[in-house]
């Protein structure tokens, strides 16, 4: 038998759930894109994206995934030939720097494996040793969506700072954005990549570049910047269909005004607070099923930890058993572990599955999901401490205790 009918939960870390009222707003006929409601809705879409990244900076509105993001945010800011430096941690600083270097891009990357953040003190002793200033930017990763490492931003821009290098810092916040605290401006980034379909809660298919003025003063000194990636006409648009050099993502702007309302209406710091408590409570009944088995968590220290995903170790056929397990019987489909050479290496037996709590997830999804793991691991006789879900249920129920005054 199976118990799996019902409404389905896609828990990997992107695309993400999405609300109700998102899909509602979707469900539409195409609007004019010449005039009226859309064209209106930019009046509040783009106050409102900057709102999210904390910037009174500037925004560029591309169709396109995260990794067209990428490649928008070098387009416009390091010509072939010039260098940039890039601290990676797990997958996503490696895919960076290798679309960097597809570019044309001269990429020197500081490797500080799966388990660790990187350092910012080794990225600084490196950008001293840059007399020459040969490095244009720096390439971070916030949150890495396959270790589930979170990155410290802040004190990456204080040691670029203390080494007195004008590198630009670019942030990639693709799965950590609307999840995991981040503060633009107040953090010294230059430049931040993200897309629609992570804590924005809104399908794939929109990528958005933020980026200051000092940035821009680089775009302007730029030999050439090709054309559909010039972030100048979409952060400065004369004409509607310049904020998208061309047709503009309709649906996913009706998409855009609803999840970014549901945000601000909640609050952000009420939305990075939500994440929180809910990655502790995995946590919690991750640290209690690891007493009996060979389950752990990837991130050894809570404060590297995002609240954004959760990769876990779970052994090789254990891992892969699950995702089919929930799946097939539970209705949850889990996200594989990533690098992907693991993968391969492994004849698709991932030793690590992963969680994606990334925007619109609340406690009773999280304890769905918690209590899904759970019965697999007994199902399939996975060895495993006992009560990881009453451990979750203790956290939430901490960070509710009711008011009383
Ligand atoms: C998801 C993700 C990307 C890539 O985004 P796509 O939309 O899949 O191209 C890049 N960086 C990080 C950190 C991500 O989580």
């Amino acid at each position: 038998m199976s118990l799996a009918h019902g409404r389905s939960y896609l828990a990997i870390p992107g695309p993400s759930v999405m609300p109700d009222a998102v899909l509602r707003a979707m469900h539409r006929a195409s609007p004019n894109i010449y005039e009226g409601e859309l064209v209106d809705m930019m009046k509040t879409i783009v106050p409102d994206l900057k709102r999210v990244a904390r910037t009174d900076g500037h925004v560029a509105i591309y169709i396109c995934n995260g990794h067209g993001a990428w490649e928008a945010a070098l387009a416009n800011t390091v010509a072939p030939g010039e260098k940039v430096l890039v601290p990676v941690v797990g997958r996503f600083g490696l895919g960076w720097a290798e679309m960097a270097r597809a570019m044309g891009i001269e990429i020197e990357i500081i490797d500080f494996g799966r388990n660790a953040p990187f350092d910012p003190a080794r990225v600084g002793e490196r950008l001293k040793a840059d007399t020459g200033h040969e490095i244009k930017a720096v390439l971070a990763v916030h949150v890495d969506t396959s270790t589930s490492l979170r990155n410290d931003m802040a004190g990456l821009r204080a040691a670029m700072d203390d080494a007195g290098h004008p590198a630009l810092l670019m942030a990639d916040c693709v799965a950590s954005l609307g999840c995991d605290r981040f503060e633009m401006d107040a953090w010294g980034v230059d430049v931040t990549v993200s897309a629609s379909q992570k804590g924005l809660m809104v399908p794939a298919g929109v990528g958005l570049v933020f980026f200051n003025d000092k940035a821009h003063e680089v775009r302007k000194a730029m030999p050439r910047v090709s054309s559909y990636w010039d972030w100048k006409p979409r952060a400065f648009p004369g004409q509607f269909y310049e904020f998208f050099g061309g047709t503009a993502p309709t649906h996913h702007l009706y998409g855009f005004q609803t999840s970014l309302e549901m945000i601000h209406t909640e609050g952000m710091e009420a939305v990075w607070r939500r994440h929180e408590v809910l990655a502790q409570a995995i946590w919690a009944a991750a640290d209690t099923w690891g007493q009996g088995g060979p389950l752990r968590l990837n991130v050894a220290d809570p404060a590297h930890r995002s609240h954004a995903v959760t990769t876990f170790f779970l052994g090789a056929d254990y891992a892969r058993d699950l995702r089919m397990w929930t799946q097939e019987n539970m209705g949850v489909t889990l996200g594989i572990g990533l690098p992907l050479e693991e993968l391969n290496a492994q004849r698709g037996q991932s030793q690590h599955f992963r969680f994606g709590h990334m925007g619109h997830v609340n406690a009773q999804m999280i304890l769905g999901l918690l209590g899904t793991v759970e019965t697999g691991l007994a199902a399939l006789n996975i060895p495993h401490g006992r009560g990881g879900v009453a451990a979750a249920a203790d956290v939430l129920a901490q960070a509710l205790v009711p008011d009383r005054d």
